[in-house]
């Protein structure tokens, strides 16, 4: 065998995660254990998981191998020590200098996938992992959908209510600027420290749309105009002035960000945290 299991690490819609050492290497890996049979319920192609094989890139959770193991399938990721964005944004409190650097690293990760014509479609705070070196790395969840260049666009619903886009919700076809929503959703949860509406009752999804608009901040007086305006940036209800991840990029609010290194303390102090309150 080439990976010995060390730990458990969590349960996700396809099976579960373990912590593990590569026999040869001596360093950490990721194992996700999928059911295949679920994968099959969820209609998902495994020539979709292999989308996330072929896209390496520093901001999203690589994957190194896979591999078939009585009728699962065994994918080696990247280990990320650091926990994710979700624990961070539940455990401390987030400076507008460190969602910047987090905005930067998510928004290189989906710059990436929407420049090899690759949708994420399940942006959200705990799909964004990070390590203790302050790296940010957006996981898969398995959805990543690959557009051929004739098609720009995909129809199916998929991805999380909340970080939803109003296209989505409205079962229009979707391109990859659906991320940018969920995205601004993220921006949102590390502001409030909550997902808007997460609590309303369901409602119809044009209803939804109707209520909620664009989501805004309680007390918007609290944050800088430059933070402000990047939100608005992403969470345009109308995909086309809202902003490509290329022109995130260049918006002041990430151009003025610190390295990703600045975050060590922020990740280390949420692990501290979270070991606290599980204890
Ligand atoms: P969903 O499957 O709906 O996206 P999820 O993101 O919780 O839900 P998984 O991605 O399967 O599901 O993750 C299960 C657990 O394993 C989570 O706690 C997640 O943070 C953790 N995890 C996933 N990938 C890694 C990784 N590469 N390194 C460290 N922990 C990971």
């Amino acid at each position: 065998m080439k990976y010995t299991e060390l730990e458990y690490i969590g349960r996700g819609t396809f099976g579960d995660v373990c912590r593990a050492l590569d026999n040869a290497t001596g360093g950490q890996v990721a194992i996700k254990k999928i059911n295949l049979q679920e994968l099959r319920k969820k209609e998902l192609r495994v020539n979709e998981l292999m989308v996330m094989k072929t896209n390496m890139n520093p901001n999203l959770v690589n994957y190194l191998d896979s591999y078939l193991v009585d009728g699962q399938l065994w994918l080696a990721m990247e280990y990320m020590d650091g926990g994710t964005l979700s624990d961070v944004i539940s455990e401390t409190y987030l400076s507008e200098d460190e969602m910047a650097a987090i905005s930067r690293e998510c928004l290189q990760g989906l710059d990436f996938l929407h420049s090899n014509l690759v949708i994420h479609r399940d942006v959200k705070s705990s799909n964004i992992l990070l390590r203790t070196d302050g790296s940010v790395k957006l996981a898969d969840s398995g959805l990543f959908a690959q557009l051929t260049p004739e098609q720009s666009r995909r129809s199916s619903v998929a991805g999380t209510t909340g970080w939803m886009a109003p296209e989505v919700v409205t079962g229009q076809p979707c391109g990859p600027k659906v991320d940018i929503w969920s995205f601004g959703i993220v921006g949102i949860e590390m502001v409030e420290r909550e997902v808007p509406y997460w609590n309303e009752t369901p409602v119809l999804p044009q209803l939804l749309i109707d209520i909620r608009g664009t989501p805004k901040l309680q007390q918007p007086n609290r944050f800088s105009p430059c933070l402000r305006d990047f939100l608005s940036c992403c969470l345009q209800t109308n995909e086309a002035r809202r902003w490509s991840a290329k022109e995130l990029l260049q918006h002041p609010f990430v151009t003025s960000a610190k390295p990703a290194s600045t975050l060590v303390p922020l990740i280390n102090s949420a692990k501290k945290e979270k070991k606290k309150t599980r204890m």
